[in-house]
């Protein structure tokens, strides 16, 4: 059983950072039980089968296999399962970034498996294990492992894209979530983790083939709604570990290497503002700055005007103004928490009759 808290980092990292707070912990990070090679291989198909994917799909660009019926279904996809992870395992799984209600909590759960990144309970524990390590000794995926020279980071790169999901230690759930062990529901939903991949795989199919009535309509959705998505998504998601941990703008001060990158803004609905979240890492917004879009920040923001979520952690001014750079000029955007305050009170006062969003945070106020 391993002692560090990850027995295979590089002994270059590790004779520079240490990570005292771990190693005097009684619990491992790791399992002691490593992944087989045959969940290895599984894996290995998922990563490369969408890929070849993309790459034969090129030439179809030009005129032959793609509809508006596969564009407007893998978009759809894309959206769901893309939003399930940066909103459902990210923001509120993850790093709490609100508080939900039963159904959307469990809706979430479901909709970011369906991106094939692994069950909500691994991903969460990985991810809440690269914040605690952050480009230092224990991080799963960081691109600086191997070193700072342009060779060892070419390397780091590949290992923070993808290599990392290769390695047979798999961090500790018991760990890293029991707050989710501790679900049975949540529990559900990750035990059914090949259920979703089917459905995932298959649905896009169904409807794709049900809208055209035809065999040849069932192929060109599953080909572009089915593989091509979830290889978008898988690099997207995966360029967070690996582009945002090297290249772009340290708008906050932080501790690790993480950049906010301005061009996968959208493609990964606001993730790439990724300085920001690694500054400020229970945040619900990661565009926090004038002009950063952020689409997740929008989407918990229109589940909180539903009443679904509470208690937002909304950008704190006070807060994100000591982690500024000295010298910084770029002001905060408007969905900050004293600017969604004073909205709130505003409309309050325009409809005295209207119940502010959630009784329970109205309590909370009250109480406080
Ligand atoms: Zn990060
Ligand atoms: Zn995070």
């Amino acid at each position: 059983m391993p002692t560090t808290p990850d027995a295979s980092v590089n002994p270059r990292l590790t004779a520079t950072v240490r990570a005292p707070a771990a190693r005097s912990m009684a619990r491992p990070d790791v399992e002691a039980e490593k992944a087989t090679t045959a969940q290895q291989f599984a894996l290995g198909l998922f990563v490369v089968i969408p890929l070849l994917a993309v790459a034969a799909a090129i030439p179809a660009l030009w005129g032959w296999g793609l509809g508006w019926h596969d564009v407007i279904i893998a978009l759809v996809f894309y959206w769901v399962s893309g939003l399930g992870i940066t909103v459902g395992f990210h923001r509120y799984f993850t790093h709490s970034s609100f508080k939900a209600n039963r159904p959307l909590r469990i809706a979430m759960a479901i909709a970011g498996s369906l991106a094939i990144e692994g069950p909500v309970i691994t991903w969460v524990s990985d991810h809440r294990r690269h914040h605690k390590y952050s480009d230092k000794e224990g991080d799963p995926h960081s691109p600086w492992r191997f070193g700072p020279g342009w060779q060892s980071l070419a390397k780091g790169l590949v290992w923070a894209h993808t290599g990392w999901l290769f390695d047979p230690n798999k961090t500790s759930q018991e760990k890293f979530s029991p707050d989710l062990l501790a679900d049975s529901s949540i529990r559900k939903v990750d035990g059914f983790f090949g259920g979703w991949v089917a459905i995932s795989l298959l649905a896009p199919a169904l409807i794709g083939g049900l809208w055209g009535m035809s065999f040849h309509a069932a192929l060109t959705a599953f080909f572009w709604a089915s593989l091509v998505r979830v290889a978008l998504l898988h690099h997207v998601t995966w360029s967070i570990n690996s582009i945002c941990h090297v290249f772009g703008n340290e708008d906050f001060v932080v501790r690790d290497k993480s950049r906010n990158v301005a061009w996968l803004a959208i493609a990964s609905f606001g993730e790439s503002w990724h300085n920001l979240h690694h500054a400020d890492p229970t945040c619900a917004r990661h565009g926090a700055l004038r002009g950063q879009l952020d689409p997740s920040a929008r989407v918990i923001w229109a589940f909180e005007r539903l009443g679904w979520a509470w208690d937002v952690r909304w950008p704190d001014e006070e807060r994100l103004a000591t982690k500024r750079p000295a010298g910084a000029r770029r002001v905060l955007g408007s969905m900050t928490k004293g600017a969604m305050a004073r909205r709130a009170t505003a409309r309050n006062a325009e409809q005295p009759g209207e119940k502010s969003i959630k009784p329970a945070s109205q309590a909370d106020r009250q109480a406080a």
